[in-house]
């Protein structure tokens, strides 16, 4: 390839400015034309292209958002929009892209590569929700966002000896409440991979509470209910009435902890040396440290597996 194209798309979260940042400074770096679209998907189909310069990307490796805006497009689902968008990139000489999103945006960059454009993929969303990848990029950051409000609402639960329900992003994925519940210490983890029997948890946080537990603090993944839910039927088990938190979009937003730069910079730069090396329709991962590209095809398919030895870890610590 001689010129490429990057974009962000879906749901946005934090360090996918850092991506694009490594998109095009590498690109540049390795003497490529690079070139940026505006909102994915629908600026693609709209030729809201621009190309790029060292210092088009300067000072955003700290921001949270996305510089390139994202959207989601329903006329890029259908062919004659894919072919639109491949006509757009093709006109300007541009025969590589970088789709930067979750899983809906790697099977549009599918379509894409299916017109005789090469992709890649880069796992941009908080959910950590994307096979062939330990992390996405963003979740370290929401993870942290999560722990933070837990700590402080830990201070007020304890002086007031109260338990909390705190419900937090993920959509079907339980990572975030998982690492964040077990960052944090939370009694009880919920999540949608994991079934838990409410009158069990109601039973054991009133225990807790008789034996000299000054707070109690239950993480719901949004996926696996909601917080009022869940207070209400502990409500009705044991007469407590938990506080619930909804976090909400905070989560996804804010300055990008250096973890989530890191996986950027590496992602964002190595997807650019797999499209050099005229390799296409992969997504871009880190697997125990190295980065891996596997077929989107493949990736799209398959279900990512919840790490249950960490849920148990979690179980076993918080009695
Ligand atoms: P997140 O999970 O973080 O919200 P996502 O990438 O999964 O991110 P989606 O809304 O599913 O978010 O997808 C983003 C865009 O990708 C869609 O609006 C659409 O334009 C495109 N897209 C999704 N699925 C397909 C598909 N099957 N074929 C072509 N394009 C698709």
């Amino acid at each position: 390839v001689k010129s490429i194209a990057v974009l962000t798309s879906g749901g946005d979260s934090q360090g996918m400015n850092a991506a694009v940042r490594a998109v095009v400074r590498s690109a540049l770096f390795h003497g490529l034309e690079v070139y940026a679209v505006q909102r994915g998907y629908h600026g693609l189909i709209n030729d809201d292209i621009r190309q790029m310069d060292l210092r088009s990307v300067g000072d955003i490796i700290q921001r949270g958002g996305t510089i390139l805006q994202t959207a989601r497009c329903k006329e890029f689902m259908t062919p004659e929009g894919q072919q639109i968008a491949a006509d757009n990139l093709r006109k300007r000489g541009i025969d590589g892209l970088v789709v930067i999103g979750g899983d809906g945006s790697y099977q549009g960059a599918n379509k894409l590569s299916k017109l005789g454009i090469k992709t890649m993929g880069l796992p941009g969303t908080i959910d950590n929700d994307i096979p062939f990848t330990d992390f996405t990029i963003g979740f370290d950051t929401a993870v942290s966002i999560v722990v933070d409000a837990i700590n402080k609402l830990r201070d007020t639960m304890t002086s007031h000896e109260r338990s909390s329900v705190v419900e937090v992003m993920g959509r079907h994925c339980g990572e975030i409440a998982l690492y964040a519940g077990l960052a944090s210490g939370a009694e009880t983890i919920i999540v949608p991979e994991v079934e838990v029997d409410i009158s069990e948890v109601a039973n054991r946080m009133k225990d807790n509470f008789s034996h000299g537990k000054r707070h109690s603090i239950i993480l719901v993944a949004e996926g696996a209910g909601t917080g009022d839910g869940i207070a209400k039927q502990i409500n009705e088990v044991v007469g407590i009435e938990p506080r619930v938190t909804v976090l909400g979009h905070i989560q996804r937003g804010g300055t990008p902890t250096h973890n989530d730069r890191i996986l950027a910079s590496r992602l964002g730069d190595f997807a650019v040396r797999r499209l050099i090396e005229g390799d296409s329709s992969k997504a871009c991962g880190v697997i125990k440290g190295e980065l891996v590209a596997t077929d989107i095809d493949l990736v799209v398919n398959t279900k990512r597996e919840f790490n249950k030895e960490l849920y148990e870890l979690a179980s076993r610590l918080s009695q």
